[in-house]
C-alpha cells in the first residue's frame, strides 16, 4: 500500500505540503550531518583564490552544483569565475612566510572585535572609499560597496588587507601604507 496515497486521502492538500516539508526540512538536516565539511549555501561567502587579483580573497558564491559552488564573485574586483577546489592539492605552493603577518586566529577575532566595532561607528571618521589599488593604515576607515564601512585590522604580504566590517571580517585586495 502506498502510504503517500494513503495519508494524501485523510489530510487536506495544505497538510500533505506541510508534511512534505517537514520530511524534506528533515532529509535536508541529516544530509547535513552526514557531511563533515563546510556547507555552501547560495550567496554565502568563501575565500577562494582569485585569478584576476591573484590572492585568496573573499568570494560570494553565485551559482551552485548540488551542495558545492561552482560560480563565484570577487568581492575585491567584482569579476565572476569558476570556483576551484580548495580542498584539492595545489600544484603550485606559494612563499608567503617571510614578511607575512600572522594570519588573525579566531580567539584574536572575538577579542578585538568590540573595539573594532565601536571604531566602525565612529562617526566623526569620514571612511575613504575602499579601491583595491589603494594603500591604507592600521585602523583606517573604508567604506565598501558591498559591506559598508569597514576599519582595516591587518595587513597580509604582499598586497592583501583584513578588513573588519559589521558582518565580519574580510579579506580584500590592498596595500600598506608605507610612511
Ligand atoms: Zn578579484
Amino acid at each position: 500500500m502506498n502510504i503517500l496515497a494513503n495519508l494524501a486521502t485523510v489530510l487536506r492538500p495544505s497538510d500533505t505540503a506541510l508534511l512534505l516539508c517537514e520530511l524534506f526540512t528533515q532529509y535536508a538536516a541529516r544530509s547535513t550531518q552526514n557531511e563533515n565539511m563546510v556547507q555552501y549555501t547560495m550567496l554565502g561567502e568563501l575565500i577562494c583564490y582569485c585569478s584576476k587579483c591573484k590572492l585568496d580573497l573573499n568570494h560570494r558564491i553565485t551559482l551552485m552544483d548540488g551542495t558545492r559552488p561552482k560560480r563565484v564573485m570577487c568581492l575585491t574586483c567584482k569579476a565572476t569565475h569558476s570556483f576551484k577546489d580548495p580542498d584539492k592539492p595545489k600544484t603550485t605552493k606559494k612563499n608567503t612566510t617571510k614578511g607575512t603577518a600572522k594570519a588573525l586566529t579566531k580567539a584574536k577575532v572575538s577579542a578585538q572585535e568590540k573595539d573594532w566595532r565601536l571604531k566602525l561607528t565612529d562617526t566623526a571618521k569620514t571612511p575613504s572609499k575602499y579601491n583595491m589599488k589603494e594603500a591604507y593604515s592600521m585602523e583606517e576607515l573604508v567604506y565598501h560597496p558591498t559591506f559598508g564601512r569597514g576599519i582595516v585590522v591587518t595587513f597580509d604580504h604582499p598586497d592583501k588587507i583584513h578588513v573588519f566590517f559589521d558582518e565580519g571580517l574580510k579579506v580584500l585586495k590592498g596595500l600598506k601604507k608605507t610612511a
